[in-house]
């Protein structure tokens, strides 16, 4: 039975979801994954941060570059490039097969959420991996050169242009994936948790999704979120570049006011010492810095102990 409910974007998320399924009983964590970031590239469908987290926890993800597989292969990019096509996404010849798979599922009228199932059994992961809608939700960015479709932002800019802001096209008609919805909607679950991601781009698409707020109270399960800030750096990404071009302090104190009253819990790296502001949030200093899987599961059995202080 799922206790756990983990929300995640792709490299900073998947760290903390590996740390998790590998400290939880099996089929007791569900990774609910942002798919803000899919778009549609060569004809595929490509959902990057549900890749991630599904490479990652199948033990297969690329630990250098934290995206795409390990001991990959690039035949098909360089005779892409050879040819004059698109190579500015770069997709690795294994990586191609899980793209070609999801692509002939969903034109056969299968949902994301089947699909993602499906593949995540395959490869043999405990864990259940929800994308956060079966419905298109689409970020763009607002940016000093116009509004930049996500992927264009990320991966073909590298983020150069400054942040405006985020638009999530398509998430006022989408709906929570059924999952989702029903893990929300059923017991109580022992806590909800916001992994370390980019709150920005990574878990407000998710927190977008109408009714999404008011089913997490409804729930009533504690929300736990992990600040990916550092004493004023993020550790990896674009998350502090972006805090800079919104007029955020790079600090911990800003993601405990942008979660706000959210959350129950505010997880802080112990070497942090910024004040942080009384949004009635427990705070829980610990070592929140993941480099190696034995971080990723001390980090988890730290929020998974404080999580257990909180059942009543
Ligand atoms: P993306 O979708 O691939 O950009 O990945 P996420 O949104 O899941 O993660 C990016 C965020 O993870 C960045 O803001 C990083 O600061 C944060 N992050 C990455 N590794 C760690 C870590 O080991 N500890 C903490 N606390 N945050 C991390």
């Amino acid at each position: 039975m799922i206790e756990i409910l983990a929300l995640s974007g792709g490299i900073g998320g998947a760290k903390l979801a590996l740390g998790l399924d590998r400290t939880l009983p099996p089929g007791a964590l569900a990774v609910v994954c942002n798919t803000g970031d899919d778009f549609q590239h060569l004809g595929f469908a490509i959902s990057p941060d549900i890749d991630t987290v599904i490479y990652t926890l199948a033990g297969i993800a690329n630990k250098e570059t934290g995206w795409g597989r390990a001991n990959e292969t690039w035949t098909f990019m360089a005779a892409l490039a050879d040819l004059g096509g698109e190579s500015w996404f770069q997709l690795g010849d294994a990586d191609l097969a899980l793209h070609v798979e999801r692509t002939r599922r969903l034109a056969l009228g299968e949902t994301l959420s089947a699909i993602t199932d499906v593949i995540r059994r395959r490869l043999e992961i405990g864990s259940e991996v929800i994308p956060m809608s079966d419905q298109p939700v689409r970020t763009r960015v607002q940016t000093s050169e116009g509004i930049l479709p996500f992927q264009h932002y990320f991966v073909k800019r590298r983020c150069r242009p400054a942040v405006r802001g985020f638009e999530f096209d398509g998430v006022d008609m989408a709906q929570p994936a059924p999952r989702f919805a029903e893990l929300l909607t059923g017991d109580r679950l022992k806590a909800v948790i916001i992994c370390p991601s980019n709150p920005f781009i990574s878990i407000d698409p998710i927190l977008a999704l109408p009714g999404l707020r008011q089913a997490l109270r409804n729930n009533g399960a504690p929300v736990v979120a992990i600040s990916p800030v550092i004493n004023g750096k993020a550790v990896k990404g674009p998350t502090a570049k972006m805090m800079v071009e919104l007029g955020l302090p790079v600090t911990t104190a800003s993601i405990a006011r942008h979660y706000g009253e959210l959350i129950d819990v505010l997880v802080v790296d112990h070497s942090d010492d910024t004040e942080l502001p009384a949004t009635g949030a427990q705070i829980l200093r610990t070592a929140t810095l993941m480099h190696s899987d034995a971080d990723k599961l001390a980090l988890a059995a730290e929020i998974l102990a404080c999580v257990e202080t909180l059942q009543n």
